[in-house]
């Protein structure tokens, strides 16, 4: 097993990263390893998984083992609470220049407990113009155990400043006869499922995965593609919006308790608590401190796992309305929910282009709206007020 398991396709990027491992682990050692450096920038489509392949990287960093997958630090990272790997996505719409300063002081900080601190920084295109050159100094002179791995769509949205400061990895976009293929060869998924979930998941390999592997995702995707026949009154908007916020967050929940026990007990089994005498009193603070900072980790994790979820109803929902513009287009391209096909040619046909275009619009903008910060519930509030349409709801609800 290997963290660069959960990597789908992509073999050239994960051979590269492999040896880079390696001669990370020299390098560690003060011996000579040209294959490792400390700035790396990864590059490639949305659902091509580059935070999936930059947190790989990461784990097999600070792994003992090069990446086993299966030890605290391999399961730390996956789980986004490893104290040498810090996971950093914008939390509104850029990064300013308070980020920026945040961000080197951190980098500055020697690793705790491996030989690398790493810092994975999503959609690094979003960093303010002013917020660059303070950047630039600490990629290109970190301190010595600290690796940037920097991530954006194309090489053409970064700066040439930081692009020429980092080795670049460069992640192809997948087909969904690749992504359908790979559940199929990897994961046991038959075929008919492999072509659904590759076309569903609209080529993104993570989420594919998940839909075919998962019966619950796919009923959570079932749910939500049901959401615009249902939109009868407006009171009913609001009550979908409700509880599309309130299930998000349940689920994050669900999912984070019992890592946060788990962690918990390794904090206390690590420092030994317990332990009398001479000494007990630091080592009381110091499980304090650490706890702190655990609490702030799980907190990130949770915002991003509702964040998530909050992107792939705006995805689905986009599908959704795609479906139904290209049969009102004519054209013959396939639908990405082929089995919803009776009822997106009724709507279709019932429908005018221009509000299936106003209703794409809606979406795209509710998606900057939760970019930029604002209540989720007042998004989706506003949104499913937008996409409602009486005469589109189900016949017999
Ligand atoms: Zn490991």
């Amino acid at each position: 097993m290997s963290v660069f398991d959960s990597v789908l396709g992509q073999e050239q990027a994960v051979n590269e990263l492999k040896r880079a491992c390696t001669d990370a682990a020299k390098v560690a050692r003060g011996e000579r390893g040209d294959a490792m450096t400390h700035a790396w920038l990864v590059t490639g489509p949305p659902g091509s998984g580059r935070s999936t392949i930059a947190l790989a990287f990461a784990a097999s960093l600070v792994c003992p083992n090069g990446g086993c997958g299966t030890c605290v630090d391999c399961r730390n990272v996956a789980t986004g609470i490893h104290p040498d790997v810090e996971h950093v996505i914008p939390e509104g719409v850029v990064y300013t220049v308070a980020h920026a300063d945040a961000l080197i002081e951190r980098a500055s900080l020697s690793p705790s407990r491996s030989s690398w601190h790493v810092i994975v920084v999503e959609d690094v295109d979003r960093f303010q113009l002013n917020a660059v050159p303070k950047l630039l100094k600490s990629i290109e002179e970190p301190p010595p155990n600290t690796v940037w791995i920097l991530c954006a769509p194309t090489v053409d949205d970064v700066l040439p400043t930081i692009n020429s400061r980092c080795r670049h990895v460069l992640l192809n976009s997948p087909t969904l006869s690749d992504v359908a293929s790979q559940l199929t060869s990897r994961f046991g998924v038959d075929s008919a499922m492999a072509a659904f979930a590759a076309r569903a998941a609209q080529g993104h390999l993570g989420r594919a995965r998940a839909l075919a592997t998962d019966e619950q995702a796919r009923l959570k995707r079932s749910e939500i593609l049901d959401i615009p026949t249902r939109l009868s009154t407006v009171s009913s908007c609001y009550e979908i919006a409700n509880a599309i916020v309130a299930n998000a967050n349940a689920e994050a929940d669900r999912a984070i308790a019992p890592l946060e026990q788990q962690d918990e007990q390794d904090v206390r089994m690590a420092f030994g608590e317990g332990a009398e005498g001479k000494g007990f009193k630091s080592i009381d603070r110091a499980i304090k401190s650490e706890m702190k900072a655990l609490e702030k980790r799980f907190k990130d994790r949770r915002r991003r796992m509702v964040a998530d979820a909050y992107d792939r109803i705006l995805l689905d929902l986009t599908g959704y309305y795609r479906d139904i513009l290209v049969v009102q287009s004519g054209s013959h391209v396939g639908l990405i929910n082929e089995e919803l096909r009776p009822a997106i040619e009724r709507i279709a046909d019932q429908d005018e282009t221009a509000q299936t275009l106003n209703r794409i619009d809606a979406i795209r903008e509710a998606r900057d709206q939760l970019i930029a910060n604002v209540t989720p519930l007042s998004v989706f509030e506003s949104l499913l007020v937008t996409l409602r349409d009486p005469k589109l709801v189900r016949v017999g609800k």
